[in-house]
């Protein structure tokens, strides 16, 4: 049986260690203005890329090369020669959306393996067959596909590398091609400047009574109804202090599917998220990671596969707005019902930048506020467990019960307490985190 690959997002190189530390066999990049990813991307030049492969290169790990704009014909040449001198590096794999741009890279560079990126939407075996025939290595699935659809995809195409998306923000729309941004803020999701406009609030001024002469009074709960279609039940709306979020679909969370997709074979699984925090990213990294190598295990061994509660715990309690299988398995293929993650669901406290062994504390840049008596964690990539705190300096140096955002401070760890020196740039302290998954 084979073991798929785990794909993580990597927005910077920091990033990218952090993906590699928490067990990630690949990571996905790109250059700003070639990327769909254009703001919040650390890889700026040649010299980052050439250091984030060689990196991963050292490691045995991979890394990917996301180049999926879809360009115009003004960008053509400039993208041609950035393209050029990046395969130069020699990464593992080019993403190409554009088709006129996967037929040249074959053409030029024949050796270059390519992944044809889910901008080009292949939602079908024809599709797929028709983009290996032009020497595509690997499909990356749209994400608008049912499990039985992938699974029948690759049963048809069983040599032709199938990649599927398990975490992350969705598109409101069909993925990609989107001109959602386009029309609110003029950036074009289509060269990777997407603002994110189905996912930012929105404030309405109706609600579900009598229409009133002035409704702005009237903030609340909505609900928003289809003027055109009365027979249609009426989409509820909440709000928090920025308004309601009615075009932003839950996240997908495919962690229940794992045990499928490795059965039907498929080679990778991906994660969303170039730009997410680095606590984020080493979460779900992590709880992907225990769900593959464990379900993996079992289903060699004969036994029927099941995901630990660490791994649903490990991606329970992150940001985001609440989770859905979508179209993979999910009743609805999309969720907008509006859901934020538990009050009490704890959080990242501080992440942890050195460590003294002669003082046996640590240095961290604290991310939120956390007390003596709060339960603290402490995470790595061998794992999480409780971690009780002798003492804590504030930034100043002194003496403190409490530590604040924005600032670095000082942990003292219990004598007791080991601490593996190797992966102190890539630990966190969690506080107050359920030990068990909802
Ligand atoms: S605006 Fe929303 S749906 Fe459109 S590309 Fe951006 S994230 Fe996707």
């Amino acid at each position: 049986m084979f073991k798929p690959e785990l794909l993580a997002p990597a927005g910077d190189l920091t990033r990218m260690k952090y993906a590699f530390a928490y067990g990630a066999d690949a990571v996905y990049a790109g250059q700003p203005t070639f990327s769909l990813r254009s703001r919040e991307n650390g890889f700026k030049n040649l010299d980052d890329l050439a250091e984030g492969i060689a990196y991963a290169h050292a490691r045995g790990k991979k890394f990917y090369l996301t180049s999926n704009i879809i360009p115009r014909n003004v960008k053509v040449e400039s993208f041609q020669k950035a393209l050029l001198a990046a395969i130069d590096l020699g990464p593992d794999a080019l993403i190409v959306a554009d088709p006129g741009f996967v037929g040249w890279i074959r053409e030029v560079r024949p050796n270059a393996e390519v992944h044809l990126s889910v901008q080009a939407n292949c939602t079908n075996y024809l599709t797929a067959k028709f983009w290996q025939g032009l020497g595509v290595k690997r499909v990356i699935l749209s994400r608008e596909l049912r499990l039985a659809e992938i699974l029948e995809m690759k049963e048809r195409l069983p040599d032709l590398e199938l990649e599927v998306f398990v975490h992350g923000a969705v598109c409101m729309s069909m993925s990609g091609r989107c001109m959602l941004s386009n029309w609110v803020v003029h950036r074009d999701a289509n060269l990777g400047a997407c603002d994110n406009s189905c996912r930012m609030p929105y404030r309405l001024y109706a609600n579900e009574g009598p229409q009133v002469e002035d409704y702005r009074e009237h903030e609340g709960n909505f609900t928003l109804q289809r003027t055109d279609r009365p027979e249609l039940d009426p989409i509820a709306l909440d709000e928090d202090t920025w308004g309601t979020y009615f075009m932003s679909s839950r996240d997908l969370c495919a962690i229940e599917v794992v045990p499928e997709l490795i059965k039907g074979g498929l080679e990778s699984f991906k994660i969303e998220g170039r730009t997410k925090s680095v606590y984020y990213l080493s979460q779900v990294v992590r709880a992907y990671r225990m769900a593959i190598d464990s379900c993996f295990e079992q289903i060699n061994a004969g036994k029927e596969p099941a995901i630990s509660d660490e791994s649903r715990r490990a991606v329970t309690y992150l940001d985001g707005r609440g989770f859905m299988q979508g179209f993979l398995k999910g009743p609805l293929p999309q969720n907008y019902e509006s859901t934020h993650m538990p009050a009490d669901a704890g959080c990242v406290a501080a992440q942890i930048l050195d460590y003294d062994e002669a003082s046996h504390s640590v240095r961290v840049n604290v991310k939120n506020p956390f007390t003596m008596d709060d339960k603290l964690e402490l995470m790595t990539p061998a794992g999480m467990a409780t971690c009780p705190v002798e003492s804590m300096n504030d930034f100043r140096g002194g003496a403190a019960d409490r530590l604040n955002p924005g600032t670095e401070g000082r942990v003292f760890l219990p004598k007791n307490v080991k601490f593996d020196n190797n992966n102190a740039e890539f630990s966190f302290f969690v506080k107050d985190f359920p030990q068990k998954s909802l």
